[in-house]
């Protein structure tokens, strides 16, 4: 069966040679490192779920390739239940993790590439559509983790990309042989590249004829020879490297971003899946973005789960439980996160077979479902400091509770209502500035703004699938201007 275990997947990271920078260094050992470590559990976790059979039926899918069960991260969408599924496992993911567990992006390039391919065939005569899916009976067996790399630099936003002064800042073919093609150029704010086997480049934008360098697309082993990858740095990441757990504030999980850059590397021919069909890149965009903006209808709630928990146990902490503004501040937390949930699940039971066979999201819900998760965590986020109070940004150190000289007076000041330790309450306040202006909070509030797309693409989107002209014509005919049809 091709399932791995966490344990086999840390092994299977400790195999690569990825050529890692972090605070300008090279880091030979990324699955030891401290700030790296807590985002290798992230991912972990989607292999251990996998495992457990309490969660098999969302963790895992028979693949359509193989008859085999595979983990659902690699796993294409047969179904609108399958659709559904993935964004309840992705909750799931959230609750477990409180951050960014990373291996969805590989699943929504994979579905995407997956239907394009198969139309770029059958319009052009190309043959991506069978390479393409050998590839992923690959990735399947072997059940690895891809990472989905879409979003270029991009330079000046209002140049194209092959009109850009840096002809690199959009990833493109530099050269080709019989034998496949040479790339430059880079992918910024990679989610989960360092942990990853794979990395799947996609384009970012729709490109025109001018840009045909530009509209490539095709998978390598995340180590091949020149890929590069920059570690990002978060907020508050060097508080792994103290040895002191509580301030942390989510010391197991994390997520991770990188600067990936490709210097002049080689994709043998078998590996490449678009190479110069601009006309498809443009769907290529549109059906990825619309998976991920689908999938954040899941992770963030998720996410958003462990933050209303975490400020209503602030509120028991501070006996302010039976409040009734707390109390009202809370469901209104609640009804924010559900509706990012609804609209998850909404695009996906609306969702529809593609030519392949593979299942897509209805693109005008995953959309609006997106331009949600661009505003109520920010809201679930202020709604959780304002009932956590002010102390979640004043608070000393886990090393000054335990001193001998000051840890008493930590003790007796900075305990709140009945018998709950200190500790406790320094842990859960410590949680939620993790989740809103730690690192988690890049995942659960920078990312919602920017991830998977900024709130204008949305917007474009929304107005592309809107129809208003059946709008227009359906006032018409109520107004008594035209007659039904
Ligand atoms: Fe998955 Fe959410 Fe992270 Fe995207 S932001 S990779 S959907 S957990
Ligand atoms: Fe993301």
């Amino acid at each position: 069966m091709p399932l791995k275990t966490g344990a086999q997947y840390l092994d299977s990271l400790r195999q690569l040679d990825l050529q890692v920078y972090l605070f300008g260094e090279k880091i030979d050992d990324i699955v030891d490192h401290p700030i790296i470590r807590p985002s290798i559990n992230s991912v972990a976790k989607t292999y251990e779920l996998a495992g457990d059979d309490r969660h098999a039926d969302l963790m895992t899918a028979r693949s359509n390739l193989s008859g085999e069960p595979v983990n659902r991260f690699c796993h294409l969408h047969q179904s609108t239940d399958d659709l559904v599924r993935k964004v309840r496992m992705q909750r799931l993911l959230g609750q477990k993790t409180a951050s960014c567990f990373q291996r969805c992006v590989g699943m929504d390039a994979i579905n995407a590439i997956d239907s394009v391919t198969f139309e770029m065939d059958h319009r052009l005569g190309t043959r991506y559509h069978e390479r393409f899916r050998d590839y992923l009976r690959y990735v399947q067996d072997n059940d690895l983790v891809v990472d989905g790399a879409m979003t270029d630099p991009k330079g000046d936003r209002s140049l194209r990309p092959s009109q850009q002064p840096d002809p690199d800042m959009y990833l493109h073919i530099v050269d080709e042989t019989a034998e496949g093609i040479v790339v430059r150029g880079a992918k910024a704010h990679q989610t989960g590249a360092v942990n990853s086997h794979e990395i799947c480049i996609m384009p970012t934008v729709a490109m025109g004829e001018d840009d045909r360098d530009y509209a490539v697309c095709f998978a390598l082993p995340s180590d091949a020879p020149g890929i590069l990858y920059i570690y990002g740095r978060q907020s508050c990441d060097t508080r792994k490297l103290e040895g002191s757990e509580i301030d942390v504030g989510n010391a197991r999980y994390g997520g991770q971003e990188a600067l990936v850059v490709f210097e002049d590397v080689f994709v043998p021919r078998e590996r490449v899946f678009m190479c110069r069909e601009f006309e498809f890149s443009g769907a290529l965009v549109e059906r990825f973005a619309g998976y991920h903006r689908q999938s954040y209808g899941g992770c963030k709630v998720g996410v958003g789960d462990v933050l209303i928990g975490a400020a209503a146990m602030m509120a028991d902490y501070n006996g302010a439980a039976r409040a009734s503004h707390v109390k009202d501040k809370i469901i209104e937390m609640v009804h924010l996160n559900e509706t990012l949930y609804a609209c998850g699940i909404a695009c996906s039971s609306q969702g529809h077979r593609t030519a392949s066979g593979t299942f897509l999201i209805d693109l005008l819900l995953a959309n609006v479902c997106k331009q949600n998760v661009t505003r109520f965590p920010y809201e679930i986020g202020r709604l959780a400091e304002d009932i956590t109070g002010g102390l979640m940004v004043t608070l000393p150190s886990e090393k000054d509770l335990r001193s001998p000289a000051v840890g008493h007076y930590i003790e007796k000041y900075l305990k709140g209502a009945g018998d709950t330790p200190v500790e406790h309450r320094m842990r859960m306040l410590r949680l939620v500035e993790n989740l809103t202006l730690g690192c988690a909070a890049v995942g659960y509030r920078t990312e919602s703004m920017h991830g998977a797309g900024s709130p204008q693409a949305q917007r474009i989107m929304i107005a592309r699938q809107a129809n208003l002209e059946h709008k227009k014509k359906l006032a018409r005919v109520i107004a008594g201007i035209e007659g039904e049809e």
